[in-house]
């Protein structure tokens, strides 16, 4: 029986450690929480999941609360205009839809699940020179630790990493007693040009249903706003007023939010990074990097938990395709390159959503309001970003699209 070690009980190391018990492997996670701090915690995350990421924690037996968590049916997509109305403002609908469960609620019975199914969670806030002792003990060492010191081990890999400062300022808020948007649920995705975005949809958390808020304030602008909070109850206030302030129409919605504990706020920004998928330790020893830990893109998109569960189906099935052979450096970076093939287009997209919208951008943006093919493509692209590359993020591509659409809207037909 091959013995695998994955350093971080989070969305993808508990969803590695799923899959590889559930093929035979002896799997041990090291978890520098317990379950109790964990479900007892504050948010680290508003972990949005689309439907294939969803159905790759469904392939592992982790889709624990299934209709227990309301869905994200579609996305609305609002820019907030100079006058202090909605320059534009469209909803398409999801294929399938989306789903967010409170990670404070989700990696604790995670944990539960691992052990049940044979798996030893050791709690242990792994370091460096853990590392080499695991690496001497375990066919395979992986560190799924994601934004933890330990990913320094990780180099940068400068070739992808086109930013080195932090692109937003961000602020989480989790709330009850916010009031539905009209017609099917939905992420409400505002964009204020120069200040930064907000987004709110549902989610699942322990007291039961709830709404997540996530603020992307630009560095240095008025969104941006959080260093002199102190309080769970000033947070609140904030973001109220941030809402108040710029989007009128979200704030209406919040007449009678509360927010859901005391854990439910959080604040800070980080660079987004892609680093080198090995490790070579003093003795020599190579340990392979997984999901955060080597592709950290903002949230702005909330690719971030679907990535991770992507990231883990593509290393489950590297692993068992690789049989009894030994787990080298080579064969580490062929798997992350092979992940990297599809995380590249999320990268790409969510870098490029981080600048100014080009032109072709705002056109196609705009025009989606009228064109409902064309909302309901950009709206899908959060499962699957990799369609983004052939006409969001390249303007002769989008001339061509949007021409297509255009035509065939005329014509009464699908482009
Ligand atoms: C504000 C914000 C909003 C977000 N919203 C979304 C969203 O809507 N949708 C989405 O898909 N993604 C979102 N994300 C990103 C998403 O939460 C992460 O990308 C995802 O959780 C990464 O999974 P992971 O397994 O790599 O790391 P994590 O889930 O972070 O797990 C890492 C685990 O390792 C542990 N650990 C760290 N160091 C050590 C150590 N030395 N030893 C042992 N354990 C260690 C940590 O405590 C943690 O439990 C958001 C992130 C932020 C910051």
């Amino acid at each position: 029986m091959r013995r695998i070690l994955i350093v971080g009980a989070g969305q993808a190391g508990l969803h590695l450690a799923a899959g590889l018990l559930r093929n035979g492997y002896d799997v041990t996670v090291v978890s520098n929480r317990t379950p109790d701090e964990i479900r007892g915690g504050r948010v680290m995350s508003s972990q949005a999941m689309f439907g294939t990421a969803l159905a790759c924690e469904r392939a592992v037996g982790l889709d624990l609360w299934g209709d227990g968590c309301p869905p994200i049916d579609g996305i609305q997509f609002t820019v907030a205009g100079p006058d202090g109305g909605r320059a534009i403002d469209w909803a398409a609908r999801l294929d399938t839809p989306a789903r967010s469960v409170d990670q404070r609620l989700k990696m604790p019975a995670w944990m539960d699940e691992v052990e049940r199914l044979g798996g030893k969670i050791v709690v242990h806030d792994a370091t460096a020179a853990d590392l080499e002792a695991y690496a001497a003990q375990y066919d395979l060492v992986m560190v799924a630790a994601g934004k933890g010191e330990i990913a320094s081990l990780f180099e940068r890999d400068a070739s992808r990493s086109p930013y080195d400062a932090p692109q937003r300022a961000l602020a989480l808020t989790y709330v009850t007693g916010l009031t539905p948007r009209p017609g099917h649920s939905a992420v409400c995705f505002n964009v204020v040009p120069g200040v930064g975005e907000y987004f709110v949809f549902p989610a699942l958390t322990a007291g039961g249903p709830c709404e997540i808020m996530v603020f992307e304030g630009v560095p240095g602008g008025p969104m941006d706003c959080w260093a002199d909070v102190r309080t769970p109850a000033e947070h609140l206030a904030r973001s109220r007023r941030v809402l108040e302030t710029f989007l009128p129409w979200e704030a209406e919605r919040c007449a009678g939010v509360e927010l859901t504990d005391a854990g439910g706020v959080l604040s800070g920004r980080f660079a987004p990074v892609v680093r080198r998928p090995v490790a070579t330790l003093p003795s020599g020893a190579a340990v392979l990097g997984v999901a955060d830990v080597v592709v950290l893109n903002d949230p702005i998109t909330g690719q971030g938990a679907g990535n991770a569960a992507k990231c883990a189906a593509a290393y489950l099935a590297a692993i068992l395709e690789h049989g009894e052979r030994p787990f080298d450096a080579g064969w580490m970076e062929r798997t992350f390159e092979g992940y990297w093939a599809q995380a590249r287009h999320v990268t790409a997209w969510t870098n490029a959503l981080l600048a100014p919208p080009p032109p072709h951008v705002l056109e196609l943006l705009g025009a989606a309001g009228g064109l409902p093919e064309v909302a309901s493509r950009f709206v899908n692209g959060f499962d699957d970003p990799s369609d983004f590359a052939e006409w969001f993020l390249d303007p002769a591509g989008a001339r061509d699209y949007l021409a297509r659409a255009t035509a065939a809207a005329g014509a009464g037909e699908p482009s």
